[in-house]
């Protein structure tokens, strides 16, 4: 049995109509999405006190449903958004809520055009005030990725949660529930309004600049390492542990085009040259990101081919591929001398993205970089 066939299936079992153009593609889910969400729950008689949540799915494990122990995997997404918050027990008395399909992909597969397409739904729902809070579920390998981007170029203060699960629906003790439930919430509660966009997975509350993946399989995969959890959430209460930001929070352009400039993540290792950079650079990269060595620091050669990067007009920006700490301007390197930036808390995969919104923007000037580095929270 294929995708569409369990797809197709598990919506004539919810007696769920959908339209063949919402199973061929990305562009047209999120088209028909659009027009088609669904409204799941409606239970309570004080409609204009209860929060409308509207439930934003992408795929991943949280609607994936093959054996979890299998050791040649599952395909992520097999169930729809709607599907996944009718099989929570409960989340229907938390708000009113209506889900969309905006994608059906394991989050490896995620792209700047999925990304484009949430930001795009995102604003238009808070702009027409169809809702008071969103929830993504998501894949967890890239969950940090799109949290961030979200936050960074959302200006709403209504809450925007992503949650993802570790375990896929048919597992002993699958997760997915109770961190969709949990999501909801915290999406619902008033305590979530001007902090950005959130992630909630395994009871904890996650600001997206510190979240990080930090085991491959295990339930209590994610930690916010230099930050910590900034709250808590349990099925009878949302709690942050961090007053919100006091600061305005510095929010980007959606650029016009849905493709963000190329910048490459470079990995430092113990014997490195430096044709890894020569070749992003001749590959046309508008930036470099290093995942460099302890502090953010590599290998002569390969500092000087950053250095032939940066005099090509690239931007190299700094980061470590170590999980915690900061990378520091001209320590061991002198970034002055060199022209680079450095990522301070950002691990790479987040600087990545960053450089690329930045440069999108407009935003070259290494010393704004920097400061961009600094503030955004
Ligand atoms: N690689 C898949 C994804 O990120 C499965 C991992 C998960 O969702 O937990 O979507």
């Amino acid at each position: 049995m294929n995708i569409k066939t369990v797809v197709q299936d598990a919506m004539l079992i919810a007696g769920l109509v959908v339209s063949a153009s919402a199973l061929n593609g990305t562009s047209a889910w999120a088209a028909d999405a659009a027009q088609n969400g669904t409204m799941i729950a409606a239970k309570t008689t004080s409609a204009a006190a209860t929060p409308r949540i509207l439930v934003l799915a992408t795929g991943g494990t949280i609607s994936g449903t093959a054996d979890p122990r299998s050791a040649i995997g599952y395909n992520s997404g097999n169930v729809l958004g709607q599907d996944l918050v009718r099989g929570v027990p409960g989340i229907e008395k938390l708000a009113n809520i209506s889900a969309e399909q905006i994608s059906n992909v394991g989050s490896q597969d995620m792209s700047d055009k999925i990304w484009f397409q949430l930001a795009h739904r995102i604003r238009e729902a808070f702009d027409r005030n169809e809702a008071d809070g969103v929830v993504i579920t998501h894949g967890t390998d890239t969950v940090e990725e799109t949290a961030f981007f979200l936050h960074n170029v959302l200006r709403s203060d209504k809450p925007v949660v992503l949650v993802g699960s570790m375990r896929p629906g048919g597992a002993t003790s699958a997760d997915g529930p109770g961190n969709l439930y949990e999501a909801v919430e915290v999406a619902a509660s008033p305590k979530s309004q001007g902090r950005g966009v959130l992630v909630v997975m395994n009871d904890q509350i996650h600001g997206p600049r510190w979240i990080t993946k930090t085991n491959t399989t295990a339930v209590q995969a994610f930690a916010s390492p230099n930050a910590g959890a900034i709250g808590y959430v349990d099925p009878a209460s949302v709690r942050f542990v961090t007053p919100p930001p006091q600061s305005a929070r510095n929010v980007l352009g959606l650029p016009t085009s849905d493709q963000l400039p190329r910048v490459e993540i470079v990995y430092a290792h113990s014997n490195m040259d430096g044709r890894q950079i020569d070749h992003a650079i001749s590959d046309g990269a508008k930036g470099i990101v290093l995942a460099g060595e302890g502090d953010g620091d590599a290998s002569k050669e390969a500092l000087a081919a950053l250095d032939r990067a940066a005099k090509n007009g690239i931007i190299v920006v700094r980061s470590t591929r170590v999980m915690s700490g900061f990378v520091n301007r001209n320590v061991e390197v002198d970034d002055d001398r060199r022209g680079f930036v450095v990522s301070l808390d950002m691990n790479p995969q987040k600087a990545r993205l960053f450089t690329q919104l930045l440069i999108a923007n407009g935003v070259t000037d290494l010393g704004k970089i920097q400061q961009a580095f600094s503030d955004t929270w």
